[in-house]
């Protein structure tokens, strides 16, 4: 039995995993990040023992997820945009030393990939990248069943692969980014500035809604949805080709609209990778649903210490 514990921005989500995935117990309280590192530390313990006696188990470890960047490695918290005051803090060395067991952290893409190939949608297999598209685009690349890092442990940013050239510029410092093209954000901007001015609750339209009404068969968000497919299509053409993966998991709140998306996201990849066996490559949503980030900080645990 795991003990995971998955840091957010907004909020902190704990629980008991056991050796198949499945959530024995779980607690979620507001991070509150602004009154600092040790007082959120506390609030985790305490979540932590009582998800323990709430499964009735020992916990054999502490797994990790946290928005990144991080130090995988070290356990260190980097410079991330919603836990500024926390550069620098430990949450492996305080919780391992705490409950006296070993601990490992991951940024929360690479634990949801870690959960996903352990659990989900890469079950079995070797070669995983998974994908999560809503505000941003993020996701882990997992090579011959580990996580692949770069230079210092780098975590790669697929998000920030270059769709179009001469697109709008990111704050990553490129421009035209599969990130700045594909998030769930900018469906509704493009579709703003196409619609007419009368049209029916235009400022007020997200992704959801435009998925809507081109299921209600709105002409004008139909071409949205093909626009936006064939950005999805590119990006997941372009991983294809580089890493010829078994399986792309796909997650995130632009995947609500997959029954639309899918099928044109297939058709760019099959017009797209003629290098390499695409057709043989498993394009499929995520498994492990709502709780994927508690479930893959789990997987980071039995990852670095677990039986493999
Ligand atoms: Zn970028």
């Amino acid at each position: 039995m795991v003990g995971a514990v998955d840091i957010g921005g907004t909020k902190i989500a704990v629980g008991a995993i056991d050796a198949s995935g499945q959530v024995l117990a779980k607690e979620v309280e507001a991070t509150e990040a602004a009154g600092g590192f040790d007082a959120a530390m506390q609030r985790v313990v305490a979540m932590l023992e009582r998800a323990r006696e709430r499964a009735g188990v020992e916990l054999c470890g502490i797994g990790i997820g946290c928005s990144g960047p991080i130090d995988p490695l070290s356990g260190e918290i980097g410079s991330v945009e919603f836990l500024t005051e926390w550069q620098g803090c430990n949450p492996v060395i305080r919780l391992g030393e705490h409950f006296d067991l070993t601990a490992a952290m991951e940024n929360d893409a690479d634990a949801a990939a870690l959960g996903e190939l352990r659990w989900g949608a890469g079950r079995g297999k070797q070669h995983l990248i998974c994908v999560t598209v809503g505000t941003g685009i993020g996701g882990g690349v997992v090579l011959n069943g580990k996580l692949y890092r770069g230079v210092n442990g780098a975590h790669p940013e697929i998000g920030h692969h270059v769709i179009e050239a001469s697109g709008p510029p990111c704050y990553c410092g490129a421009s035209g980014c599969w990130e700045v093209l594909a998030r769930g954000p900018a469906i509704a901007a493009r579709f703003v500035q196409d619609a007419p001015r009368d049209y029916p609750n235009r400022e007020a339209l997200t992704a959801r809604g435009v998925c809507e009404l081109a299921r209600g068969g709105d002409a004008l968000a139909r071409r949205e949805i093909e626009r936006e497919g064939h950005y999805l299509g590119v990006g997941v053409a372009n991983l294809i080709t580089m890493f010829a993966p078994e399986v792309i998991a796909l997650s995130g709140s632009v995947m609500n609209g997959a029954d639309l998306f899918m099928p044109i996201i297939r058709t760019v990849v099959l017009r797209s990778c003629g290098l390499v066996p695409a057709a043989s490559v498993e394009l499929l949503p995520a498994a492990l649903g709502n709780d994927a980030p508690l479930i893959g900080a789990g997987a980071v645990w039995m990852q670095r210490f677990g039986l493999h």
